[in-house]
């Protein structure tokens, strides 16, 4: 019998109606022959809710304990969605992430999967029964309950269809799919039928918070269709899969606003092999993730450096950058955490040009300064003033005609 894996994000567990709902489609694919392994999330806002209550005891919790907390939201989703589907007379067993041993490395509160008991899982199905997994969570090696960052419960769902070996993994939400941009933020962005695991990836990591970026790489390591859904509509969404040549043919997929970052510049630094080598090592064993790292020679004996991290990150990088600054004879540090990033995405940007003339004149006319660029062969990234991010991300998504189907839109190059 083949397995599919549902997962339901926070709005589409946030009350008990929408749990009724969410456990009647789980039904309907259990009467359509297959059998349902559910991933929920915490219901509605409950994750903010639980750090706002850390916060309020403790400006900066131990991250062992914020695990330990934040588990408990998904825990209370699953066991409810199992009562749930108990009443409408179907067997359902609830786990958490520990209980599936669902084993990840210990770091707190960004921990990655290393393995997943699926034998557990089999057994369940195997006797006939719905199971229902909590999102987000696992367990280190000495038994401490880890989460996968924010969002991290899409990647529980692609990480257990992958090792379940489920013919799909869907992804319900509170929109009907991925769309070309956030369309809570441009509001004609529209629905993409299928996108490319390269493209999502990008998208995903540059602030499309649709998708939990780990869970689109798993995918497409481990090959896992996945289809991106409305939980309220009976209508398809967007699947995101391997790349087909007709993708090629569109230039822009998408768009993307990350708000949540800052910058770290560190100006004047001696120009002598190892010092980067001596910086992102201290970054490490902070454990600090990092992005478009940028050095460059201003003279034969000094250079510049910049990075970017995330705004939960900022604090533990400055401190750990600040600890070294006289060993590299840093001129000083400068930090910009008023900074948004602007992205475009497409793996047609591989063939056709055109797209960074397209993206820098938009800004200019629309009169939006720079602060630094970035590029992959597939995407372009303008660093911009916060307070000017959305309307940059609506100048981009208007000049890139982001609010019109593929093959409506006129090419680039
Ligand atoms: P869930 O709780 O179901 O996991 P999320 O809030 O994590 O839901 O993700 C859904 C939200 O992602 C949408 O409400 C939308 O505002 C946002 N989003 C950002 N970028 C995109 C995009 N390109 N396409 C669709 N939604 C997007
Ligand atoms: N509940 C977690 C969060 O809000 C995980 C998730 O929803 O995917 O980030
Ligand atoms: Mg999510």
């Amino acid at each position: 019998m083949a397995i599919i894996v549902q997962k339901f994000g926070g709005t589409s567990v946030a009350n008990a109606e929408k749990i009724r709902q969410a456990a009647e489609r789980v039904i309907k694919t259990v009467k359509n022959g297959y059998q349902v392994v559910v991933v929920a999330s915490a219901r509605g806002k409950q994750t903010d809710g639980l750090i706002a209550d850390a916060l309020e005891l403790n400006p900066n919790p131990p991250k062992r304990e914020m695990d330990q907390l934040l588990s408990t939201g998904e825990q209370q989703s699953v066991s409810l969605f199992a009562m749930a589907l108990d009443a409408m007379g179907y067997d359902a067993i609830s786990f958490t992430g520990g209980q599936i041993r669902m084993l990840t490395t210990s770091d707190f509160t960004k921990a990655q999967i290393k393995s997943i008991d699926a034998e557990r899982i089999h057994k369940q199905l195997d006797q006939g029964k719905i199971v229902i997994v909590a999102g987000f969570q696992g367990i280190d090696e000495d038994e401490n309950i880890t989460t996968l960052g924010r969002g991290g419960s899409d990647t529980t769902a692609v990480a257990l269809a992958a090792a379940l070996g489920a013919k799909e993994c869907d992804i319900y939400t509170d929109v009907d799919g991925v769309f070309t941009t956030d369309p809570r933020i441009f509001k004609k962005a529209i629905k993409v039928e299928q996108i490319s695991y390269d493209e999502m990836l990008e998208m995903a990591s540059l602030g499309a918070g649709v998708m939990h970026n780990r869970a689109v790489g798993f995918g497409k390591k481990y090959d896992v269709k996945i289809h991106v859904r409305n939980s309220a509509k009976e209508i398809e969404g967007t699947i995101i899969t391997h790349e087909v040549p007709q993708m090629e043919g569109i230039v822009v997929s998408g768009a993307t606003i990350q708000k949540d970052m800052a910058k770290i510049g560190l100006v004047g630094l001696d120009n002598v092999p190892g010092i980067a080598a001596r910086i992102f090592s201290c970054l490490a064993k902070a454990k600090v993730v990092v992005n478009d790292i940028v050095q460059t020679e201003i003279g034969p004996e000094k250079a510049n450096l910049s990075f970017m991290v995330g705004s939960a990150d900022l604090a533990t990088a400055k401190e750990a950058v600040e600890q070294i600054k006289d060993e590299l004879n840093c001129e000083h540090i400068f930090i910009r955490d008023d900074i948004a990033e602007i992205s475009v995405v497409g793996v047609g940007m591989r063939s056709h040009y055109g797209v960074a003339d397209k993206m820098f004149s938009t800004l200019s006319k629309a009169n939006i300064n720079i602060d630094s660029i970035t590029t992959s062969e597939i995407r372009i990234s303008c660093i911009v003033d916060k307070e000017q991010a959305e309307k940059a991300l609506e100048a981009v998504c208007i000049a890139f005609e982001l609010d019109k189907p593929a093959e409506e839109r006129t090419k680039a190059g």
